[in-house]
Parts: structure tokens; sequence; C-alpha cells
């Protein structure tokens, strides 16, 4: 099973700044790392990270890695950030077929695809157009149903270390989470514009905790869903589209 865990940013984007400079980027890194350890003490997990150390991975290059590893699943890693300092809390967010499910999850997607800017309106695999659509829609259904639930277990546990900004696993429109046809979901996990929080993410405690949280949370989706069942439901249709460019 290949679990592919996503640290965001990195190198010269450096995500959202907390109080006393810390950056995003190294709080995604070493919470990504932190989850690596915990899965890889399972031996039916491989876990594959995008990157290892503070470089630059466009979001393009995230997802073609995800397809080289032949992910299971995928995990991006992120910390909030919001113009009203007492905000805090944990959010998971999977992608949605019908755009963004609040003004909020609207403007996270904005800001966490903002970081790649040559991105923005490029269809990410242009392959997929001669892909007979009917393919394309059973893979997306399946793995929308997948990411619910994959972010359902994740937010389940991260409620026990933090409040949660929303009980619910919230649907944006990220460019990393399209169109990889497994189970995607992007995690949130707490708020370094928020005083206390960013505190928080100084120490390895709190990381340690949310790290566990994320790593229980996918144990626990992998449990009950066999590999099996993710070989017909999802890469079905990823076999398909090898063929059909044959
Ligand atoms: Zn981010």
């Amino acid at each position: 099973m290949v679990v592919v865990i996503d640290p965001g940013h990195g190198g010269s984007d450096p995500g959202t700044t907390g109080a006393h400079g810390l950056h995003e980027k190294k709080v995604t890194l070493e919470i990504a790392r932190r989850v690596e350890d915990i899965l890889s003490q399972h031996a039916r997990i491989r876990v594959v990270l995008t990157r290892t150390r503070d470089r630059y991975v466009s979001l393009r290059q995230r997802v073609y890695s995800s397809r080289r590893h032949h992910a299971d699943l995928f995990v991006s890693i992120h910390v909030n950030s919001s113009p009203v300092a007492r905000v805090s809390g944990g959010a998971v967010y999977m992608l949605s077929a019908h755009g963004a499910s609040s003004i909020e999850a609207r403007a996270v997607a904005h800001a966490e695809n903002g970081a790649d800017p040559d991105l923005s309106g490029v269809p990410l695999a242009p392959r997929h157009k001669q892909l007979n659509s009917v393919l394309v829609n059973l893979a997306q259904a399946a793995a929308i149903r997948n990411s619910d639930e994959l972010g359902a277990d994740i937010l389940h546990r991260l409620a026990k270390v933090e409040p949660l900004v929303e009980r619910r696993v919230q649907r944006a429109n990220f460019e990393v989470l399209r169109d990889l046809g497994v189970p995607s979901v992007l995690v949130e996990t707490a708020f370094l514009s928020n005083p206390e929080q960013a505190h928080l993410l100084h120490g390895a405690a709190f990381r340690d905790n949310i790290a566990s949280a994320i790593a229980d949370g996918i144990l626990a989706y992998c449990h009950v869903h066999p590999p099996m069942e993710r070989v017909n439901v999802s890469r079905g249709p990823k076999q398909n589209v090898a063929d059909d460019n044959r």
C-alpha cells in the first residue's frame, strides 16, 4: 500500500508565516516526517514524501510523483492562516466536483493554489481528454467518496488534539487534489496566524500529536479499504488511461 504524504510548500515558497518567523514549509515537513515515521512501522505500508527537504516542488510535480509511485492515497499537509487572530483549529479538505462548500473553503483553496502561479488554468492531465468521460466520472466518483471517508477518519482523530474549524470534511477545488484518481485530502493542521497555535507549532509535542492523528486516520482508512478494492475501483480507469494513449 503506497501512501503519499505531501508536505506543503518548500524552498522559495514559504507558505504562511507566523509569529517569530516560523514558516509553514518548515512545519509541514516536520509533521510529514513524523507521519512517515509512524506509518513506516507498518510492514504493508510504503510511504513516499513529495519532498524530503526544503526545496520548491510544483503542484504538478507533486501529482506526477504520486502517479509514478502508484499512490493508493494522497495526504497533503498544510498550516492555515486567517486575518482574524483568534481563529484556530484544524480542518480537512477534499476535492469537490461542484466547487467549494463555503466562502472560507474557496479562500483556502485560492491561497494554497496560488503558491503555484504557473499552474493556474492549466489542466493537470491533458491526456485525460482522450479518455471516455464515463470512466473519468466513475473514477472521480469513487475517489471523491473515498476521500470523504479518509478525511473523516483523520478529522475524527484531529478533534482529540485541537478544536475543529468545521466538524465535516470541507470541499474545495485544490489543484493538488484534482484529477489524481485516488483518495486525496488536504489537512490544514492549525493556524499559524493564531498566537497560541503558533506557539504550539514551535514545539515538537503538538506537532507529534497532529502527526499521530493524521497517521491514525490513514491507518483506520486502510484497515477498512483492503488494497484489492482500490485496485478494482481506483486503478481500473487509470489502466485505461494508458491503453487510451497507446
Ligand atoms: Zn499551505
